[in-house]
């Protein structure tokens, strides 16, 4: 079998953002054109679901040469089998060196499963891939985020995951031409093994935390839901979001979708205001790209600030309404 240098990019759409391309897609193309630039290959993108035409436009303007739209009623909400055997056989004919996939829900269940299936190998929550001239180099976060290994391998395919902002998006550019095709998805609904029986939709409260320019995140430090209610009071004259640590969520006092960190949220904002959060690298693994990180802390020992870039030691019940109506003050 020959083998390409071509890259396979899994585009996906945010059903909550009525069925928008992600943000990560259009990241995961920009790093995929830059590759396959240096490669002298081809990006080629394959969206599943039904009526993607406008979707399919936008991929092309966002760095793709090629576009398969996988059609059919079964592959939308996403199951594993339903996507699967079009793309297996999709990857086993192309022979990308890369197929990308974005870190998230969709992208850790199908990730392994499809190298697995390629007798492949998988390379998940990957922030960076480069070529040394015969192999891509992947690297990635290790040791809760201390530090960071780069891995390869040894295979003609290798399945990865991109962390969000991780990469940036090419401007778009509507000239650009790229060849899109229609394929009506295989999967038969008897070979689904996977039901949905419910879904629960969270109520966001302001922008959704990876597109947030401002977030005010709060750690164990605001004990409890109250503490919130003050931070959120800052995040509003600040126009921006309210994150959180994983104590935060895990004690119940905020919803599981603000949790910045290793296994919650990556996000880069201009700024990142930290009050009471002890800044553990698992958090810090998922803000430490914020152009700004402010922190408010009561210790003066606590790790956060050794990444800070701003630093107030002192009680949050103190300092969060102080500074709340000072800039609410000057904003007039
Ligand atoms: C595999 C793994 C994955 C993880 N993933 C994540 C993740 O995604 N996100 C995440 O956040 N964590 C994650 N963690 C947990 C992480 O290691 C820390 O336990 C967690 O981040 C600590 O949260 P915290 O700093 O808010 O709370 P604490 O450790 O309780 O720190 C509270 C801080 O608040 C300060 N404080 C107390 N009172 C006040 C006050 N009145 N005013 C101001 N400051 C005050 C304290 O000085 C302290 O620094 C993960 C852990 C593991 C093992």
């Amino acid at each position: 079998m020959a083998f390409s240098k071509d890259i396979l990019v899994v585009a996906q759409v945010d059903e909550a953002n009525k069925g928008a391309l992600t943000s990560l897609t259009f990241e995961i193309l920009g790093r995929a054109r830059e590759l396959a630039d240096q490669l002298g290959s081809s990006v080629i993108a394959v969206l599943f679901g039904a009526s993607f035409e406008a979707e399919a436009e936008m991929l092309v303007a966002y760095g793709a040469d090629k576009v398969t739209l996988v059609e059919g009623d079964l592959l939308v909400p996403y199951r594993a089998d339903a996507w699967l055997p079009d793309l297996v056989s999709m990857a086993s004919e192309l022979s990308p060196a890369l197929i990308l996939i974005g870190q998230g829900t969709i992208g850790g269940d199908l990730a392994p499963r499809l190298a697995f299936q390629l007798e492949s190998s998988v390379a998940t929550g990957c922030e960076d891939i480069s070529w040394d001239g015969d192999k891509m180099l992947l690297t990635r976060a290790c040791y809760g985020g201390k530090a960071r290994e780069v891995v390869s391998f040894d295979c003609a395919t290798s399945v990865v995951t991109i962390k969000p902002k991780s990469q940036s998006a090419m401007p778009c550019d509507r000239s650009r031409n790229g060849e899109i095709s229609t394929l009506p998805a295989s999967v038969m609904a008897e070979a689904i093994r996977t039901t949905v029986t419910n879904r629960e939709s969270e109520q966001l409260v302001g922008q959704q935390l990876e597109s947030a320019e401002v977030i005010v995140a709060g750690g164990g430090g605001l004990g409890g839901p109250e503490g919130f209610e003050t931070i959120a009071a800052l995040a509003n004259v600040l126009g921006g979001s309210v994150g959180a640590s994983r104590v935060a969520c895990d004690m119940g006092w905020c919803p599981s979708h603000m949790q910045v960190g290793l296994s919650g949220k990556t996000v880069a904002p201009q700024l990142y205001v930290a009050v009471g959060i002890s800044g553990a690298s698992h958090h810090m693994a998922g803000c430490a790209n914020s152009s700004a990180i402010v922190a408010i802390n009561a210790d003066p020992d606590a790790a956060i600030f050794n990444y800070a870039h701003f630093g107030v030691i002192g009680e949050f019940e103190e300092l969060i309404p102080a500074l709340t109506e000072e800039i609410t003050k000057l904003k007039g």
